[in-house]
């Protein structure tokens, strides 16, 4: 329940607001806007009785938010969140943010040439996961807490941000110590433990689509995360399975706009999970920035034949340079465009 607040409305009122939501035994998040504030009612409200609200001083109206995400709805909040990153860009504004780099940390070398590759390229966002959900218990693993260093050493050579997996709640504390954002992968989608603990750590987390979610559970579990305290999601299309095995996965281009319409969150996209060849990436990326997506997430490997993890959907470093042109030019003919460390755009 949203209790909208008049313009005029006294903080006395909001206070007022606050308390008998809180008398009633729920939580109320007061949201000050830039015409008005309006209170938030956390908690299930199918019983809440509106008209003790409604009745009060400087309430304007009450709002039933009617569906069973309610944080993450446009209802809920109609401006777009703007999640900001400590390099004074943010993902959900103008900035198109580009986060790439290997699948896996495989070496203190390997990732140190990652991240000049595609700092080079213009990315502002180094991923590399430390900690790997693998389909076989006899695929490589990830280097653990040694790959988290590893990415810190990049980020402090190179001032790019990092972004990498947590895989369980137990995890998380030591991941949310060196990532600049969390990730959460599809495997973890659902893992409602998990995405409490995302909710009440600090940093960003970016929130992979499951391999079979549909897009309400998508933003379900976003909502875990937000009724936990943590504001700043990121949702990203990775590719959902189908019947057809021709890609890794099949795309959901679609899901970037049915997101920005259902909920006020960034949402960014990886072409290089929804369909795992190289070559397919770089038209994937143009399509999901030409459909609004805040951002993309891109493997790229200084020697893909080499890679431990992911290496045929791996672009070059000249693939991704050339991609990371066209994605530009794009990104400017829909008044965006490709984040600059340092600088939001407006
Ligand atoms: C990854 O980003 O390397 C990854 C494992 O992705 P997903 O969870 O989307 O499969
Ligand atoms: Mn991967």
């Amino acid at each position: 329940m949203l209790i909208v607040m008049k313009q005029d409305a006294t903080p006395e009122q909001i206070a007022g607001v606050v308390e008998i939501i809180t008398a009633m035994g729920y939580e109320a998040r007061p949201m000050p806007g830039r015409q008005r504030t309006t209170v938030g009612l956390v908690g299930n409200d199918g019983r809440v009785d509106a008209s003790r609200v409604e009745a009060m001083g400087g309430v304007a109206e009450v709002i039933h938010v009617t569906k069973p995400y309610k944080q993450v709805s446009r209802e809920w909040k109609s401006e777009p969140t703007r999640v900001p990153l400590p390099d004074g860009t943010s993902i959900g504004g103008r900035d198109v943010v580009v986060m790439a780099g290997p699948c896996s940390v495989e070496s203190e070398a390997g990732i140190m040439a990652a991240a000049h590759a595609v700092k080079a390229a213009g990315a502002t966002v180094l991923r590399g996961g430390a900690f790997k959900p693998r389909s076989s218990p006899y695929s490589f693993q990830g280097l653990g807490k040694v790959g988290l260093e590893y990415l810190a050493q990049a980020r402090a050579a190179t001032g790019l941000l990092i972004v990498t997996e947590a895989m369980d709640a137990y995890g998380l504390e030591l991941v949310s110590e060196f990532a600049d954002i969390v990730q959460v992968g599809a495997r973890n989608m659902q893992n409602y433990s998990l995405l409490k603990e995302c909710g009440r750590q600090r940093k960003p987390v970016l929130l992979k689509r499951g391999l079979s979610a549909t897009i309400p559970e998508l933003l379900l579990s976003a909502e875990y995360i937000l009724s936990e305290g943590n504001p700043n999601v990121i949702l990203c299309e990775r590719g959902i399975r189908s019947f057809d095995s021709t890609t890794r996965n099949v795309f959901d281009l679609s899901a970037i706009a049915v997101a920005h319409g259902l909920s006020h969150l960034p949402i960014v996209a990886d072409p290089s999970h929804a369909t795992g060849h190289r070559d397919m990436v770089p038209a994937m990326a143009r399509a999901a920035i030409a459909a609004g997506a805040d951002g993309l997430l891109v493997e790229v490997h200084p020697n893909p034949e080499r890679a431990l993890s992911d290496g045929a959907q791996s672009m070059y470093p000249e693939q991704f340079e050339r991609m990371m042109r066209e994605v530009s030019a794009i990104a400017e003919v829909i008044d965006r465009r490709v984040a600059i460390a340092g600088g939001s755009a407006t």
